[in-house]
């Protein structure tokens, strides 16, 4: 029954914010018509419409949102090696060594944290592991590749004893590396979007570093439909989007239906906390003069959201040190700006309600809280700004916008829920519990709105809807974690489930 378009669903439970809006706590048959929602009333009262999609009692909920996902490099990950459980950097060079080689003869991991090690990454080790065979390992936050001996040569840069790449550099070799055969990689970006589909996902803000448009516009007339899609710009593309007139909002030119859309202009512009380049106040420990690297200064960064901003194009800005965030809500109350500052993940005390103040939307990614805890509280130990600040960003107003930043943590907005409400994934005890935020405001946080304005199940509302199987303001850390979603639909039409 996947891809047919439902008329009415039966027997279903409502949860989260659209519980308010409904005449009765029992069970509900929904209406749909046009892609949106045309009625709903209590169970069995009216005779069902079109075709019939049974809840069983199932939970009816506004279809979920990752707002920041790199399609390509999401779908390219799960091509290669995974290193996330690497526990030294001899470690992640043996699993290398025993990695299988990419049709085009290198290989390829990805997902290492290095911040931890007791050792020290150097190309000896890795060379000694692979040998001849060009190889990479990409870190986790993506702001860092380790190269073999090959794998430098191949790229044209000189040996250098360690063979690590960082910010620029580093954000070309992962261009490289996804720069793959296109149906190759149209085919891998399908199925991602299935598995999403299954996980009761019906949008996602793509930032893969590209001309995006003309992917979505090939993939749409290629048969995807799956999910709805915001496409971001980069700068090295602004010149472009303006002179050819695409605005925030608009869908794809000559793309076969209106899935994609135009998303932000995104501005990278500070580095990483796993990588040790985000942009701060305090310097890193043994390391007296790295206070981070600003990749954009703020006179440029104002330049380049005014150009924007003039052309009708939001903003989604990457800040992840206090100062990075420091300067980007600068620039949006000097521009006049709209739009996200992405991962937020330090902010300065007298920073935060400035979010909420602004307008800014905090597109803010729970999983890294949970990976990044124990990296945070050595690292940043000594940084005066909150780390990971989502209940007080959201007790001030801010719109909160959940995401994975996929292949940073897997595209799954249910781990998202559970990182934000429950700030651990095992048996600790949770991180800085003061942060956690209420389960009605992290599902919020995972629809297309934001946790201000969240997507709704009310008449009126786009037909962008999912079933699970329990109440998810009610689901315990590991339920959440383990929900299983039984129907998806995208404007009334199933992209899950039968
Ligand atoms: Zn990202």
């Amino acid at each position: 029954m996947t891809g047919s378009t439902v008329g009415t669903i039966t027997g279903a439970r409502v949860a989260g914010g659209g519980r308010r809006l409904l005449p009765t706590d029992g069970a509900v048959d929904v209406f749909l018509a046009d892609g949106v929602i045309a009625d709903i009333a209590p169970a069995s009262v009216l005779a069902p419409v079109g075709e019939v999609l049974r809840a069983d009692g199932a939970w009816l909920i506004p279809g979920l949102w990752d707002h920041h996902v790199h399609v390509l490099q999401w779908a390219l990950a799960a091509q290669r090696e995974p290193l996330g459980h690497a526990h030294s950097a001899a470690h992640a060079a043996r699993i290398m060594a025993d990695a299988a080689d990419q049709a085009d003869g290198r290989r390829v991991g990805t997902g290492f944290r290095d911040a931890l090690w007791a050792d020290v990454p150097t190309l000896d080790v890795l060379d000694a592991a692979t040998g001849d065979i060009p190889t990479y390992l990409i870190n986790a936050d993506v702001h860092s590749v380790w190269l073999n001996t090959a794998a430098l040569r191949r790229e044209g840069h000189e040996p250098d004893g360690i063979g690590i790449l960082r910010e620029g550099p580093a954000f070309e070799i992962s261009r490289r590396l996804t720069d793959v055969d296109v149906s190759v990689g149209d085919a891998l970006v399908g199925r991602m979007a299935r598995d999403a589909a299954a996980r009761g996902v019906v949008g996602l803000v793509d930032l893969d570093m590209a001309w995006n448009e003309s992917a979505w516009e090939r993939r749409l007339s290629r048969g995807f439909d799956a999910l709805r899609v915001e496409f971001g710009i980069y700068p090295e593309y602004l010149d472009r989007a303006i002179a050819e007139g695409l605005r925030t909002g608009d869908p794809a030119r000559g793309a076969a239906s209106d899935l994609a859309r135009v998303g932000s202009l995104k501005v990278i512009t500070d580095g990483s906390l796993g990588t040790r380049t985000a942009a701060c106040s305090h310097a890193y420990p043994g390391d007296p003069h790295n206070h981070g690297v600003l990749a954009v200064d703020p006179g440029g960064l104002s330049e380049l959201m005014t150009a924007a901003t003039g052309a009708g194009l939001s903003c989604a800005i990457h800040a992840i040190g206090d100062i990075a965030n420091s300067n980007a809500l600068d620039a949006y109350a000097l521009t006049g700006a709209v739009g996200t500052i992405e991962h937020a993940q330090l902010v300065a005390h007298a920073d935060i309600p400035r979010f909420g103040r602004l307008g800014v939307g905090a597109s803010v990614q729970p999983e890294h809280a949970v990976d990044d805890r124990d990296l945070t509280d050595s690292i940043w130990a000594q940084q005066t700004g909150q780390p990971y600040p989502l209940r007080a960003l959201s007790d001030t107003g801010a719109n909160l916008l959940f995401g994975s930043d996929a292949p940073v943590s897997p595209l799954d907005p249910w781990a998202a829920m559970a990182a934000a409400i429950f700030r651990t994934r095992d048996d600790r005890p949770a991180w800085r519990p003061e942060q956690r935020v209420n389960p009605a405001t992290a599902l919020a946080a995972s629809t297309h709105g934001g946790s201000i304005a969240a997507a709704l199940v009310e008449p009126g509302a786009p037909a962008d809807l999912a079933l699970c199987e329990r109440d998810p303001t009610a689901a315990s850390e590991r339920e959440l974690r383990s929900m299983t979603v039984t129907a998806t639909l995208v404007a009334g039409r199933l992209t899950h489930g039968s």
